[in-house]
């Protein structure tokens, strides 16, 4: 929690500003610019609340009661039940760009052409439900010496023929590789967390 330089109140971050903002004052701060000297939170670790779905084991971590609704992962409108636990702190946290406004837009657009999706996904009820969550990841760095082969293979399309060639790559590889993210939960679905990373670090 950080208090506002002006008046004492909670900042929290706003996404269309990108700033920490006062709701109590509305003033705005730059997230780098606000430092803590002391934290009630002791080391690495923080307590908080986390959410367990009975449905698909998903958790989630929150002071939000509103995240007891329905389940992110599997959808399930279950009660979920919860336990106060103590979690490894994140060495970073990347803000959220997108608003739930930008998303439902962003997801309206493509419901427009998507003339075979079941009706349900088309309810505004719940695109209502829609919702940022945190998406824990861990950050390698990652260094490989040595012989590598790999499997190339090329896909191109002529009229109505699609040519796929497969090759075989050899060859010594000296690389070093900073950032390389996957994610930490076992819930979420890789292909969906690998479309979303790699994540800029910096
Ligand atoms: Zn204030
Ligand atoms: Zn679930």
């Amino acid at each position: 929690m950080y208090e506002c330089p002006n008046c004492g109140g909670n900042l929290k971050f706003h996404i269309p500003s990108q700033k920490l903002r006062c709701a109590h004052c509305e003033s705005g701060f730059d997230p780098y610019a606000i430092h803590k000297e002391t934290d009630t939170v002791d080391g690495d670790c923080f307590e908080t609340n986390v959410f367990l779905c009975p449905q698909c084991g998903g958790e989630m971590i929150g002071d939000d009661n509103d995240v007891t609704s329905f389940c992110s992962y599997c959808g399930s409108a279950n009660i979920l039940s919860s336990r106060i636990s103590r979690e490894k702190r994140p060495g970073f946290i990347i803000p959220f760009k997108k608003t739930k406004e930008d998303c439902k837009k962003a997801y309206g657009q493509k419901m427009k052409k998507a003339f075979f999706v079941p009706k349900e996904l088309k309810n505004p009820d719940f695109v209502e439900g829609f919702r940022g969550i945190y998406m824990p990841y861990w950050s390698y760095r990652v260094s490989q010496k040595g012989d590598i082969s790999l499997e190339g293979k090329t896909i191109k399309r002529k009229g109505d023929y699609v040519y796929t060639d497969y090759y075989a790559l050899t060859g010594e590889l000296d690389a070093e590789y900073e950032g390389f993210s996957c994610d930490a939960s076992s819930a979420f679905y890789d292909n969906i967390s690998e479309a979303l990373g790699p994540y800029y670090i910096k």
